[in-house]
């Protein structure tokens, strides 16, 4: 007897992984079709996965998981409208590249642009900026695959209750199929990176999210200082026509510093009691740069030392007093840390599921090492953010169900209608969905 082995998936950051029924590549919305009803006449589940750049569990499964890299073309660029129609499995690195290409941009974008759009769009990737919105903001129009075998045809004008909850669904409507961005013309940005006083950055953070477009700082625990970036909309040029200062630049932002980054990493591994020293020796050689480029080219960075991250998104008023609170959790429990925290800002938005929802918002994320255990450390921030009325990014790792995330957001009751009307039998749930959406008949 043969017995065929399941294909093994795992994510980015090597925390999760599933054994699939069958990993399959669609290359037309098609063959999603096909995928679909053949998986809903056996009775079984179905997950689309990006670029598995979540830290939880949200695209695992034991049914039937779909990736999108083959069905990642760009399909119309309107220059006139500013608006881009793209496949969904697209990523926002092969996103921005096509859009320079056509003197247009994102509005915005997050720190790295691995994600596919429609794994970006499922989770509310956000990037900073108090006067910019989420990447799922950024969406005029999306298709998606339904359970029935259905294409659905949405946008604010068509479908707006299905719009607003396919804008953040975290997988669990249907397959995105494509997906409708308005862009902006293209621009560069002047980033401008120094460590300061922690104290000070808090004491002063919100006129430096009203100075810069998008201003956000990486806090290193057991030092008090910060490494602050301000990146601001500029009309100069980025030198050498567009590299981000050339190859000796890249060998020194991202070779070196992610190498020196991990040699940190590795350091504190061998030896726990070593870290407040690294990390006050990590403050020390921060030092400022100033560069100029295309704006996905600043926003982007490379990552290549891996890690687990926990964000939450909370009412803006309220980052400075949970920072502090951090600060002193970690000095009370006496926890290493040898990754930085993240503080961030964004505009507030209207979409059901969207961390920003309703109120101006800022973000904290805090991270470790992938080889160091998570969990003690995560469980007191979330107690912090549980405090501040914090909703948890939904690709970063939580503790919260259903029932606690309910109260949360005003419009999870209209978010669920949707749910139960597009996949009333949870075709496209998994335990993670399970547990922070709950079953789809009484979540
Ligand atoms: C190094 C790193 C840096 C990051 N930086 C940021 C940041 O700056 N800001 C931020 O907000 N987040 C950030 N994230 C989180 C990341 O943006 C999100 O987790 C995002 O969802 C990952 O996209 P993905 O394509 O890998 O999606 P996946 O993780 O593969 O999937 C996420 C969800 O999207 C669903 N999905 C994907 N495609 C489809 C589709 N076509 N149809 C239906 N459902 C679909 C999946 O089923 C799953 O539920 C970062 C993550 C990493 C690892």
């Amino acid at each position: 007897m043969v017995i065929k082995r399941r294909p093994r998936w795992t994510n980015w950051a090597g925390i999760y992984s599933c054994r699939p029924l069958s990993i399959d590549s669609p290359a037309s919305e098609d063959e999603i079709v096909a995928i679909v009803l053949a998986a809903a006449e056996r009775g079984e589940r179905v997950k689309v996965v990006g670029s598995g750049h979540s830290f939880t569990d949200i695209a695992c499964t034991e049914g039937r998981l779909i990736k999108l890299d083959r069905y990642n073309k760009v399909l119309e660029v309107d220059r006139d409208t500013r608006t881009v129609r793209v496949q969904a499995g697209i990523t926002i690195l092969q996103l921005s590249a096509a859009l320079a290409a056509a003197g247009l941009a994102m509005e915005n974008i997050g720190d790295v642009g691995y994600q596919t759009i429609s794994g970006a769009i499922s989770t509310a990737t956000h990037g900073t900026g108090e006067r910019f919105r989420n990447i799922s903001s950024q969406v005029v129009a999306a298709t998606m695959v339904l359970a029935s075998g259905e294409v659905l045809h949405c946008s604010a004008a068509s479908e707006p209750e299905i719009f607003k909850a396919v804008q953040v669904s975290l997988g669990s409507l249907g397959v995105l199929s494509t997906v409708t961005l308005r862009c902006v013309p293209a621009y560069n940005i002047r980033s401008v990176q120094q460590p300061n006083k922690v104290e000070e950055l808090l004491d002063r953070f919100d006129e430096l999210c009203a100075v810069n477009d998008h201003f956000e700082f990486f806090w290193w625990p057991h030092t008090e200082v910060a490494q602050a970036i301000s990146n601001n909309r500029t009309l100069d040029p980025a030198p050498d026509n567009g590299r981000r200062a050339g190859f000796g630049a890249w060998v020194n932002d991202i070779l070196l510093e992610n190498h020196t980054f991990g040699l940190i990493q590795r350091a504190a591994q061998l030896r726990r009691s070593w870290i407040p020293h690294l990390a006050r020796i990590t403050a020390r050689t921060m030092s400022r740069k100033v560069m100029t480029d295309r704006s996905d080219r600043i926003f982007a960075n490379e990552r290549l030392v891996r890690f687990a991250e926990m964000e939450y998104a909370l009412p803006r008023g309220q980052i400075v007093e949970a920072v502090r609170e951090i600060r002193a959790m970690i000095q009370r429990t006496g926890f290493l840390i040898s990754f930085p925290v993240e503080v961030r800002a964004a505009a507030q938005d209207d979409i059901s599921l969207s961390t920003a929802y309703g109120r101006p918002t800022g973000y904290i994320a805090v991270h470790v090492f992938n080889k160091f255990e998570f969990e003690p450390y995560f469980r007191e921030v979330e107690a912090i953010m549980n405090a501040h009325d914090g909703r948890p990014h939904w690709g970063k790792l939580h503790f919260q169900t259903a029932a606690t995330l309910r109260p949360r957001y005003p419009m999870w009751y209209p978010f669920m209608a949707v749910r139960r009307r597009l996949d009333p039998t949870g075709m496209f749930s998994n335990s993670y969905i399970d547990r922070v959406l709950g079953d789809v008949k009484h979540g």
